[in-house]
């Protein structure tokens, strides 16, 4: 059988531990048998990182602005205990986070459904699609401790070099002080890329935030999103979709009572636990996947979990794994699928379809890894662990 061609390339982004064995066996056992696979490859384990004093990680997502659509294994962000594992030469930043300051844009996690995986919430029958800012608030704050005595301000410095400052606190004793931004540019294309996938996927969207305490930080989204919502409310209503903006409690307590089949719009922070929340009720971290849009239209695609450095632990002693693949499969079918719209190769569209309906497929036949065991519920089928490779190898036979 010929293979099926690409006409342009993706941004291949190589990762760390256990995702990066899982990583190699994905394109040995379902992609390159199939497809003549055109990657530009960039190794962003962390050893080519530190080799390259990150390098590689901005060299790639200026890759993924170039060529438009990137596929990424896990990786890990390095912290203390990882410096003297990997002998660092510095605490190279998350490569998450410089990705998606190159790139700004939102990125939209989702559950993988199968019959047969009950959600911790069983009303849940749709997906809740998360939408998470990923510039700025907490996540690029500055932040000081204070003694007793110390006072904290807010001071801001024009142009002219007028300044206004603002009291935080005067500090009995010793305490923190936290200072964060966002800016009107990076909300208004939060905003759209919000809009344009709840039209495009004909889901109604939420958009939560704080803002009854946070008065103008969080009134500020709530008042751009309310103007940019004009120019879709068209479209929504057209096709009988719904925006509804809310604050964060009563919007946990809406989604909760949903059916699901919702965008759920959430600043940095939120966006950040809540996705987990809404992973870990969907069943398993192993079956939520993750992609990041531009403003400017360019994706990169992933897998919401981590390295899982537990398991590759036990691989390195030589032990058998029964690590999860769905959400680095999807990851990989999710940028074919795109690459083929964008390259006007249904051929590379309905191969990517295949390979994730011979995915959710096979669990469904009781073919699965070990997390999902305990949430398997299907009439007549007993389901049976398989290590990390036999499930590859399961999925590729229905393939
Ligand atoms: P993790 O890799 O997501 O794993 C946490 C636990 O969740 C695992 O020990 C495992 O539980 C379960 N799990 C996650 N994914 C699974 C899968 N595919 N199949 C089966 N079980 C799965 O998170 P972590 O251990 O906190 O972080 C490890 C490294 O990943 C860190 O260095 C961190 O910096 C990095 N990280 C990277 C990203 C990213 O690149 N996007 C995201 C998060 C974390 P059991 O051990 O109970 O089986
Ligand atoms: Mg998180």
């Amino acid at each position: 059988m010929a293979k099926i061609q690409m006409k342009t390339p993706l941004v291949e982004m190589d990762g760390d531990e256990m995702t990066r064995i899982l990583w190699q066996e994905i394109k040995d056992i379902l992609l390159t048998p199939y497809i003549d696979l055109k990657t530009e490859y960039y190794d962003l384990g962390l050893p080519h990182r530190d080799e390259t004093d990150d390098r590689v990680t901005v060299d790639s997502a200026e890759a993924t602005k170039r060529l438009g659509v990137a596929v990424k294994c896990a990786t890990i962000t390095p912290n203390v205990q990882r410096m003297s594992e990997y002998r660092l030469k510095k605490m190279w930043k998350s490569p998450n986070g410089t990705i998606r300051r190159i790139l700004d844009g939102t990125v939209f996690r989702a559950p993988i459904l199968c019959e047969g995986i009950v959600p911790y919430i069983p009303g849940w029958k749709q997906p809740i699609v998360l939408a998470r800012h990923a510039y700025g608030d907490v996540y690029s704050a500055v932040d000081e401790e204070l003694e007793a005595g110390e006072k904290a301000y807010l001071v801001i410095e024009n142009e002219k070099g007028e300044v206004r400052r603002k009291l935080i606190h005067a500090f009995d004793g010793a305490g923190v002080v936290q200072g964060m931004h966002n800016t009107d540019a990076s909300i208004r294309s939060f905003a759209h890329s919000c809009f344009r996938y709840a039209a495009e996927n004909g889901i109604p969207m939420i958009f939560s935030t704080k803002d009854t305490i946070s008065k103008q930080y969080d009134g500020r989204f709530k008042k751009i999103f309310e103007e940019i919502y004009e120019e879709y409310r068209a479209q929504f209503e057209e096709k009988g979709i719904w925006y509804l903006y809310t604050l964060i409690d009563d919007a946990v307590a809406r989604v909760v009572r949903s059916e699901g089949g919702l965008l759920w719009a959430c600043k940095n922070y939120d966006g950040d636990v809540m996705s987990d929340m809404v992973a870990t009720a969907y069943g398993s971290l192993g079956m939520m996947s993750s992609v990041l849009v531009s403003p400017d239209g360019k994706y990169e695609y992933e897998a919401a979990h981590g390295t899982v450095t537990r398991h590759y632990y036990k691989h390195l002693k030589g032990e058998e794994t029964s690590t999860n693949s769905v959400a680095t499969i999807f990851a990989w079918t999710g940028a074919l699928k795109k690459r083929g719209e964008l390259d006007a190769t249904p051929e590379l569209v309905a191969f990517a379809e295949k390979l994730e309906n011979a995915t959710k497929a096979t669990i469904e036949a009781g073919e699965m890894t070990g997390d999902l065991i305990p949430l398997f519920h299907r009439e007549g089928v007993t389901p049976k662990k398989l290590n990390s490779e036999e499930f590859l190898r399961a999925i590729a036979a229905r393939l």
